[in-house]
């Protein structure tokens, strides 16, 4: 018997001990929750089986498996393969009432990846396996149909070449020597279709398959099936590491340490003859969520030809029409999986003579806005409640409800140009216009250069990946709603049109043309695709925002006539029901301000000074700021910049009314302020009535090694404190004028970059100073605060000093991340994808936040800071405000707030709302 893993400690002893669950014949020995020990396809067989689904018999190794497999050099438990696995197959036998390896009525088993999160395509399968040159026969002889079962044993031998044995080319551009063999018979005979070959081809075809094997390999093909199951098993372990299910683990965060179950199964065909096929379906449509019943299936077939696209399957109302007794199953089958797990399932089945078999269900991907609609209908009935639709909907799809659309005038005007080229099926909605790339790794290039891509091909395998993350839009010619390119990209959340037949595309030479039209378009051409509607058209449309914005932003639309806002709306207003944090936005300007309070944003926790001075002339008095050389020619310019402080605060001040304003002191990095090219500093020298040379000479001196760490932040104002009396001025002035306004604003005055208690208590005397001057000069009092970021280090590890002056605390991560790891915030990108690529950090860093390292510093501080000022205001002001996970540490942790750009407010509001809802269920 295997032993227990290191990994399952956690376990009883019992069930530790247990690498192999059984399924199949009305029961099983696990269940859906079960997902981490026996992957996902895996946990949902065995919940089919035992609720009474027709599911074919089998077991899976679980996950443990994969892991021990790793962590031991390659080797597996021991007594796993020689006796648990062939026992295993006995309780498979008795069900079935078949051998493995029998001559004359063979069990044949599927083995097939399946790990805990749903990998389409990236792992790999075997099918058929167990057939060899005498069960063959059997099978033969059995099905009564030696066409099938000879077309069984070559797609087996071809598939178990290329997986197990390592044939199939890595290299796209090589081919497969089994297809090469294939389409050498086809030629040699005449025939253009697999279906034309007889058996005698077949047989002749598995044949020279074997000897290109021994060619490749030095090895026979192995015709002993339990060899054939041991390398299959290898093989699907294997491929939990193989190039492309390590990018599409990064794309979609899937630690590597989950590893893969391998699932072994009775064989069902739907290839058997023209009462079986085989079948995907969603329960709901999961490009728009209607609550309608959408598939598509295929006679006298097997599930790859459906999931791979090379057929173009039938929908499923024709079965309904052919045969409405199998039809009517499968709806109840529908029916029974919604009520059972209470969401959109994605399932895969077969009908082999007539009977129907239950290959796989698992929750269904479906578009952000499909999410939406189904969590909203399925509260609506009554199958989950409102915090369950709320925890249905990933922050990051809402970005889709906010991604562009076509301006639809010019795309009339287009299509009655005869632009429209050819409509395919809508697998991923939004807009996308770009140059066509006819393969990935130029979209990939294109992509880097700054282009816009709209990547097209025939069909998408899995090698595409990463040309489709890096385009805007796919298009494919072939393949339905549930061909890879459409699952892929509705993951990704990528526009994408496919299965459009008219388009032939030619590889070779970088160009498509359109069945009935005389255009041909070539690579670098402008494409626009429509992924609501399918419609393909030549040439640029110009994007316009969605109908959340036109409705938010823009009042251009009703609200009641955009049933999109109101979903949005309602998700919105749930969200806010549940959260504890408070969202607040990063915004300098007035109108970024707008926009963020049009989002739900409940005050500015970032109005960083030094943004303000970007436009117009105010960045030459910045720099004739920066560049002088003693306190009065400073003052000199701090002169011609309070007054556009002073409007800029009341600008913004009066935009964000009685909401909370964190105004943060200048932190200018100065090579960021500073010109560097002659031409502008010749321009400067003249506005500043200076000599090229001398402020030429006056840039050189002040320039930094590691700016960063240089004079910035703080540092600035401590050094020349008449610069944070002119900021602290202008804010005062302005919010004094609110206030003989009618309107009551609370500054909250922030000091950027503090690392020692005795830098905040020299900033906050010069801005106290500077309050009351201002107070008495107008005759006007405002409450206001005076707090810090905590954003080095030292800040974050003396805060309970810290906090004995600052009244607030916002958290600097984008500094804390880059002085807490050492890595430059501007050019980590040298070794940054190294070091993802190396697993040293998950992800990037600077997008999401590292809390083992900088979250403990936060949280560190907060205690401390907490500690000495009970009741102290928390928030994050850094970019990790704007992102779900970096949102829930921030909420664990207790902080008040998180600050994001604007356009993020929306998925914050509703991270910060999955994050309390998550608390509560543990
Ligand atoms: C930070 O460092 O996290 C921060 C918000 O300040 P800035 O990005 O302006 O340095
Ligand atoms: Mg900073």
């Amino acid at each position: 018997m295997a032993t227990k893993t290191e990994s399952s400690e956690q376990k009883s002893p019992a069930e530790a001990t247990k690498f192999i669950y059984h399924f199949g014949g009305g029961k099983a020995d696990g269940n859906a929750a079960m997902k981490n020990l026996l992957g996902g396809k895996g946990a949902n067989l065995a919940e089919m089986a035992s609720i009474g689904l027709p599911v074919p018999p089998g077991f899976t190794l679980t996950t443990d498996v994969c892991t021990y497999y790793y962590e031991n050099n390659q080797v597996y438990p021991e007594g796993l393969l020689e006796n648990d696995v062939p026992e295993a197959l006995k309780t498979v036998e008795e069900i079935v009432g078949k051998k493995f390896g029998d001559p004359k009525n063979p069990l044949l088993v599927s083995v097939r990846s399946g790990a805990r999160a749903s990998m389409p395509g990236m792992m790999d399968t075997i099918l058929n396996l167990g057939l060899n040159n005498i069960t063959v026969e059997g099978l033969a002889t059995r099905s009564n149909n030696p066409r099938f079962a000879w077309d069984c044993y070559r797609r087996f031998v071809q598939m178990y070449g290329d997986v197990v044995l390592g044939l199939k080319p890595t290299n796209k551009k090589e081919a497969d020597p089994f297809e090469v063999i294939l389409e050498a018979k086809k030629e040699e005979l005449g025939i253009e279709l697999d279906t034309e070959f007889k058996v005698e081809d077949l047989k002749d075809l598995v044949s020279r398959y074997k000897i290109a094997i021994k060619e490749k390999t030095g090895n026979d093909f192995p015709e002993d099936p339990y060899e054939q199951l041991k390398g299959a098993i290898g093989a699907v372990f294997g491929s939990w590491n193989n190039e492309r299910a390590i990018i599409y683990r990064k794309l979609n965060d899937i630690p590597a340490s989950w590893g893969t179950a391998c699932n072994v199964q009775s064989m069902v065909f739907g290839n058997m003859g023209e009462d079986s096929g085989t079948g995907v379906a969603f329960t709901r449509d999961a490009a728009t969520g209607d609550d309608i019943f959408y598939g598509e299936y295929l006679m006298n077939a097997q599930g790859e030809d459906v999931v791979a696209g090379t057929r173009t399957p039938l929908k499923l109302e024709q079965l309904k029409a052919e045969n409405a007794v199998i039809y009517q199953q499968l709806e109840d089958i529908r029916r029974k999986l919604e009520a059972h797990y209470r969401d959109m399932m994605d399932i895969e089945f077969t009908i082999e003579n007539g009977k129907l078999w239950m290959l796989q269900c698992r929750v269904g991907k479906r578009t952000a806005f499909a999410a939406i609609k189904i969590a909203l209908d399925m509260r609506d009935q009554e199958l989950i409640n409102e915090a369950e639709a709320l925890l249905r909907i990933e922050p990051e799809q809402l970005n889709q409800l906010l991604r562009p659309i076509f301006d639809l005038k010019e795309k009339q005007l287009a299509i009655e140009s005869g632009r429209l080229l050819a409509k395919g099926l809508n697998a991923g909605p939004g807009a996308a216009c770009g140059r066509i790339y006819f393969n990935a790794h130029d979209a990939e290039d294109a992509a880097k250069r700054g282009e816009e891509v709209i990547l097209v091909r025939i069909e998408t395998s899995p090698e595409d990946i990463r040309g489709m993350a890096a385009a805007e839009g796919i298009l494919t010619a072939r393949g339905g709603m549930t061909s890879h390119a459409a699952l892929v990209a509705r993951q990704m959340g990528k526009v994408c049109v496919a299965g459009c037949g008219v388009l032939h595309i030619d590889y070779q030479k970088g160009q498509m043309t359109v069945e009935g039209k005389s255009v041909v378009l070539k690579e670098g051409d402008y494409i626009s695709i429509d992924g609501s509607t399918g419609e393909v058209i030549q040439g640029e449309i110009t994007t316009k925002p969605s109908e959340v914005l036109q409705v938010i932003i823009e009042k251009t639309l009703d609200p009641k006539d955009s049933p999109i806002y109101q979903m949005y709306d309602r998700i919105m207003s749930w969200a806010d029901k549940h959260r504890r944090l408070k969202i607040r936005t990063n915004a300098d300007q007035p109108d970024q301000s707008e926009i963020a309070i049009a989002f739900g944003a409940e005050g500015i926790g970032l109005c960083r000074t030094e943004h303000m001075f970007f436009g117009g002339d105010r960045i030459d008095a910045v720099r004739e700021m920066i560049l002088a050389e003693d306190e009065a020619g400073r003052r000199v310019a701090l002169d011609k910049l309070l007054p556009y402080q002073r409007e800029d605060f009341y600008n913004i001040l009066k935009v964000m009314g009685d909401r909370p304003v964190t105004i943060r002191l200048l932190d200018p990095p100065l090579h960021e302020f500073l010109p560097h090219e002659e031409k502008e500093i010749r321009e400067l020298a003249e506005k500043l009535g200076k000599s090229y040379d001398y402020v030429h000479d006056r840039i050189e001196s002040l320039h930094e090694f590691n700016p960063m760490l240089g004079l910035r932040g703080c540092r600035l104002g401590i050094s020349y404190p008449e610069i944070t009396e002119m900021q602290a001025r202008a804010v005062f002035e302005a919010a004094c004028t609110l206030k003989t306004e009618g309107v009551d604003v609370t500054p909250e005055i922030m000091v950027p970059l503090v690392g020692h208690v005795k830098e905040l208590e020299l900033s906050a005397k010069v801005i106290n100073e500077a309050a009351a001057k201002v107070f008495e000069e107008k005759g006007c009092k405002v409450d206001y605060l005076v707090g810090t970021m905590i954003e080095v280090p030292r800040a974050a590890l003396t805060s309970g000093e810290i906090a004995k002056v600052a009244q607030f605390f916002s958290y600097g991560t984008n500094d804390l991340t880059q002085m807490g790891l050492g890595m430059s915030r501007d050019d980590s990108g040298q070794y940054l994808p190294t070091y993802q690529k190396l697993d040293i950090y998950e992800r990037n860093p600077f997008e999401a936040l590292d809390q083992p390292g900088v979250g403990r510093l936060v949280k560190i501080s907060a205690e401390d800071g907490r500690e000495a000022r009970p009741g102290m205001k928390l928030g994050v002001c850094g970019e990790h405000g704007g992102e779900p996970g970096s949102i829930r540490f921030c909420h664990n942790i207790g902080l008040d707030y998180v600050s994001c750009s604007p356009f993020r407010v929306p998925i914050a509001r509703l991270a910060a709302a999955r994050s309390a809802l998550l608390e509560v269920q543990g």
